[in-house]
């Protein structure tokens, strides 16, 4: 199979870098670009005016300003399109705060992003199937914050959603009790139910960037497929990750909820990055329980599940230092 063979090429983890276009504040207030991708070869780009050693990046593949929704589709499919052969597949957006990571995942009704562009592109590829597998897709999505894990399906108001928590089937898989799962048929239903749970996500904040900002929404996609010539049945899942913002928080706004919140950030970035390099350099021991996040993740990271981080980055000189922060941070998993 086509899909499979560009994966076996590329490995079992993967890191695109996307740079968002300079926006139009930065451009009043004349920040220029510090991102070079021309001076360069192909995937790599050169950050200028930076005194950090490491000045040039690799990627798997890069997204230039100009690259549309649709291209970063194109490169991600085979990814995705592999949870039908039954591997479990992880897809994270890791950077700063308005760097893109929503746009990417989520996007806008415009711009679709990659939540709404997989689950249409397993329906048409689960159709090209139908002669020889029956598949039934179901969508979960839950927030960790302050490593507290909700619900964002249930909006029941009235009765506090009740806390999830993580445990290990007899197979000894990592689930989640209790943590709503809805069937979907159809692309059109698709889009106001990832819209209604990101709504869940920022309810109870007095500024819905900001909360969504500091916690990580998770959408998992659960794929039963049944072999309908030889009976056997499949399950696996595709998770699809809007982290929380990985900037360092100011010195003076570091006290008592906000500290509590950025050092569970802290805490979880660095645990998924300590996985991720892990996995990457075959170590034996993987800490998957020293964070919710990774815990969650855990039978969807490692052994022969496929993982892509998309490291987002702005390209305005006056996010110089948090844009040389994630590429190193990149660069630790890749
Ligand atoms: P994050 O989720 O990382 O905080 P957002 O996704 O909210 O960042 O993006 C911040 C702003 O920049 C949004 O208004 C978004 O629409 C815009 N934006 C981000 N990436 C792009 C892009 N590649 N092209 C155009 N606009 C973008
Ligand atoms: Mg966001």
């Amino acid at each position: 199979r086509l899909y499979n063979e560009v994966i076996e090429l590329k490995g079992n983890i993967r890191v695109f870098c996307r740079c968002r276009p300079l926006n139009h504040d930065e451009i009043t207030k004349g920040s220029t670009s510090v991102v070079d991708f021309e001076s360069v070869q192909e995937n790599e780009l050169k950050i200028i005016g930076s005194d950090s050693s490491k000045k040039q990046f690799k990627f798997d593949h890069i997204f230039k300003p100009e690259d549309n929704q649709e291209a970063v589709f194109t490169q991600t499919l085979p990814l995705v399109v592999s949870v039908l052969d039954g591997f479990n597949v992880c897809i994270f957006a890791y950077g700063q705060t308005g760097t893109g990571k929503t746009f990417t995942m989520e996007g806008t009704p415009e711009h679709r992003g990659v939540n709404y562009r997989t689950l249409e592109q397993l329906f048409k590829e689960s159709e090209n199937r139908s002669d020889i597998m029956r598949y039934e897709l179901f969508v979960s999505m839950l927030e960790v914050y302050n490593e507290k894990i909700r619900d964002l399906l249930v909006e029941d108001t009235e009765h506090p959603a009740k806390k999830l928590e993580i445990k290990q089937s007899a197979e000894g898989t990592q689930e989640v009790p209790g943590l709503s799962e809805v069937a979907v048929y159809k692309t059109d239903e698709v889009w106001e139910l990832l819209k209604s749970g990101s709504r869940v996500r920022s309810v109870g904040s007095t500024n819905a960037n900001e909360l969504s900002s500091r916690s990580h929404c998770l959408l998992r996609v659960t794929v039963r497929g049944e072999n309908l010539v030889n009976g056997q049945r499949s399950r696996s899942h595709l998770w699809l990750v809007d982290l929380a913002g990985s900037e360092r928080v100011g010195k003076i706004e570091v006290e008592g909820e906000r500290l509590k919140e950025s050092q569970f950030i802290n805490k979880s970035l660095s645990a998924l990055g300590d996985v991720i390099s892990a996995l990457a350099s075959k170590t034996s021991h993987i800490p998957y329980r020293n964070s919710k996040l990774t815990h969650i993740l855990q039978s969807s990271l490692g052994g022969d599940c496929k993982t892509l981080m998309f490291v987002q980055i702005s390209p305005s000189s006056s996010d110089l230092g948090e844009t040389i922060c994630s590429l190193n941070f990149a660069s630790r998993v890749r």
